[in-house]
């Protein structure tokens, strides 16, 4: 699909028509993916973070978020649920926290990998590539870190450098290099993006050729720049995407076509704006992943990227048997093993059930 078609959806208004959408997205999934809907137990290990991005809540500049971060133990309690509930893979995340040290966590990914049948999948920001190294020598299947805007200008405008300008691209051609399954992605509706950019992003999800793609609505957090005044961001009204949940299927659904055999996240974000059924139109509109998280309860709270999170309360053996059924009751099935690339195996046999 051209640009200039995807932007012309993406400012698509009328329902009968974005279902066409919908329904295309579906059937790509289906043919590409499967009816297998793989369950990825989210461990969110720190909240600390030396960055500064302007929408995030756990930016270094707020400070008045109480921060943690897991120890090696704690972390691998939960990696053991992640077993007992039948997930095939945990996603361990965290701010950009320097405190998670490189041999220690290459530590953590072995016994991870010796003791469990798991996949590991690591989101710590812009690591150097040093720790790439080690942690996929250590046994990491995979690597998420979105690139959050394919446009340099908002993309800088919203990251302040820490030392050296930052260059996701690049790390994520390294990752590839490295033999991770590579994942990234972008917010929707971030102040100061437009439709000619999101359109963009979508194309560069298409070019790098990607493992996994996250796509989210951008959730204001009061204690950030972005948050405070998006005013000072903002595009010219006509241009500027907004950031609602339609928005976000119009872009799962155009990521499908354009990346059909990627696995993709109907995501926590998404559901939050829509805790009844955001998830399971995520799923049918695009998505075949989701994330349940396996957080303890003590430190959910802690990692406030945004405000109001859906299922922030619940603890993890509710978060699974209610994504479970969820998944059931859609006539969908609960994905076992890694559940790796698409992209790395054969295509799945189309049913016709
Ligand atoms: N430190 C890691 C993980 C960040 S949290 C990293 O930088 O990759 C994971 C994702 O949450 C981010 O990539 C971003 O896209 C999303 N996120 C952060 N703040 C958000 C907000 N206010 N609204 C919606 N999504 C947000």
């Amino acid at each position: 699909m051209e640009k200039n078609e995807m932007v012309r959806w993406l400012r698509e208004e009328r329902a009968a028509r974005l279902e066409e959408l919908y329904r295309l997205a579906d059937e790509t999934r289906r043919r590409n993916v499967g009816d297998e809907v793989h369950l990825r137990g989210l461990i969110e290990i720190s909240n600390c973070c030396v960055r500064d991005c302007a929408y995030c809540g756990l930016r270094a500049g707020h400070r008045a978020l109480t921060r943690y971060r897991m120890n090696a133990e704690e972390i691998l309690g939960c990696v053991r649920q992640a077993t007992d509930y039948g997930y095939g893979t945990v996603v361990l995340q965290s701010g950009e926290d320097y405190g998670i040290a490189t041999e220690p966590m290459a530590e953590l990914i072995r016994r991870v990998k010796s003791e469990t049948e798991l996949a590991v999948t690591l989101s710590f920001g812009e690591r150097p590539d040093e720790d790439l190294v080690r942690w996929r020598a250590a046994g990491a299947d995979r690597y998420l870190l979105r690139f959050e805007t394919s446009d340099a200008k908002l993309y800088s405008q919203i990251h302040p450098p820490r030392a050296a300008p930052s260059d996701r691209i690049a790390i994520l051609r390294r990752l590839g290099e490295l033999g991770y399954e590579v994942g990234s992605g972008v917010m929707i509706g971030i102040p100061g993006q437009t439709y000619e950019s999101l359109a963009e992003d979508i194309e560069l999800f298409r070019t790098l050729d990607l493992d996994m793609i996250g796509v989210g609505p951008y959730l204001p957090h009061p204690n950030t720049p972005l948050g405070r005044s998006p005013a000072d961001f903002l595009a010219p009204e006509s241009d500027q995407v907004p950031n609602t949940e339609e928005m976000t299927y119009k872009v799962l659904a155009l990521t499908r076509l354009a990346c059909p055999r990627a696995n993709i996240p109907s995501t926590t974000a998404l559901a939050t704006l829509n805790t009844a059924g955001g998830r399971e139109l995520g799923l049918r509109r695009g998505a075949n992943v989701v994330m349940p998280n396996l957080t303890p309860s003590k430190y959910r709270a802690l990692y406030e990227i945004y405000p109001g999170k859906a299922c922030i309360a619940e603890t993890a053996e509710r978060c699974q048997a209610c994504l479970r059924q969820r998944i059931l009751s859609m006539g969908r099935k609960v994905g076992s093993g890694p559940g790796g690339s698409a992209k790395r195996r054969p295509a799945p046999a189309i049913s016709t059930a």
